[in-house]
């Protein structure tokens, strides 16, 4: 196993040019839409279609239906619009919407970046049909800036997409990390520990508020390694290493069902998929994925 950090962090190194100043231009949107070379993601519910050489299928814009709001995702490198849509009456909450090992399959099979382009779209659309209607004034909104924003009529208030951001650390003492596992993962599935940021916290405050929440540990420092995109719905999950006071652990079992500390050797085994491992690896695309590996090559 290679341990360079130059393995890009799933959901990351998309390709296409968000060209935020379009969105703010209605006549160079009016001319994106009607481009005869506009491009259209070719979705079936939320999942992806993808072609023999691992990159996402696309379809003419004129494919796109009448009652469906299209969304500017960006500009390839010959200035060509790629769009996706929110289609009437899209649903996110069911099957093929949902993250499911089918799902996972497909975006392994993807050319690296590609999933990037596949997250943004999933994240948008997903906002659009979840905040169809005003926050402030509860009147139905209607979708602006090229797919990016929703605004009220009745009120005149705009809302953007969300992003929540996590974070996700390990605890490090003695050259050892601290991992769990969440009630009702697989069997053998251990992780990084993770947890909401919370308004008014820093990512540092809100990884040492969550390692001794969840793990009873205290945090000497906090050190920032990573960060990804992680589409569902639409987290920024952000990873941290933090050395703590104590290998002592009090687990809150309303949060955790176990958590250990495994060493190098063992994390090592368990990213080479070596038989006996001790747990099983995380999803290529798990930002705890990048953030083992960044460990390891620290600690090697
Ligand atoms: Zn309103």
């Amino acid at each position: 196993m290679s341990l360079a950090s130059d393995v890009i962090p799933g959901f990351t190194g998309g390709t296409l040019d968000r060209a935020d100043a379009l969105r703010h231009d209605a006549e160079a949107l009016a001319a994106a839409r009607g481009d005869w070379r506009a491009r259209l993601l070719v979705l079936d519910g939320l999942m992806p279609a993808v072609t023999d050489d691992g990159r996402l299928e696309w379809t003419s814009l004129a494919h796109l239906p009448d009652d469906a709001e299209p969304i500017l995702l960006g500009l390839d490198e010959s200035g060509r619009p790629h769009f996706t849509a929110l289609l009437a009456g899209m649903r996110v909450d069911t099957a093929p919407a949902m993250r499911s090992p089918a799902l996972m399959a497909v975006l392994g099979s993807l050319a690296p970046g590609e999933a990037a382009t596949y997250a943004a779209a999933r994240s948008v659309i997903d906002w659009h049909v979840r905040h169809g209607f005003c926050a402030k004034c509860g009147s139905a909104t209607a979708v602006f800036r090229g797919g990016w924003a929703r605004k009220c009529p009745a009120c005149g208030a705009e809302h953007f997409p969300r992003v929540d951001p996590v974070v996700i650390m390990i605890a490090e003492h003695d050259g050892r990390a601290l991992l769990g596992r969440g009630k009702g993962w697989p069997p053998g599935r251990y992780s990084a520990l993770a947890g909401f940021l919370e308004p008014g916290e820093s990512i540092e405050e809100a990884v040492s508020r969550e390692l001794f929440e969840e793990a009873g540990v205290r945090t000497r420092s906090v050190r920032y390694v990573v960060s990804q995109p992680w589409p569902f719905p639409s987290s920024l999950m952000m990873a941290c290493i933090a050395p703590v006071e104590s290998d002592a652990l009090t687990i809150d079992h309303n949060e955790l069902e176990d958590a250990y500390w495994v060493t190098r050797a063992e994390v090592v085994a368990v990213m080479n998929a070596e038989p006996g491992a001790r747990f099983l690896p995380p999803s290529a695309f798990a930002i705890a994925h990048t953030l083992f590996r960044r460990w390891l090559e620290e600690t090697g």
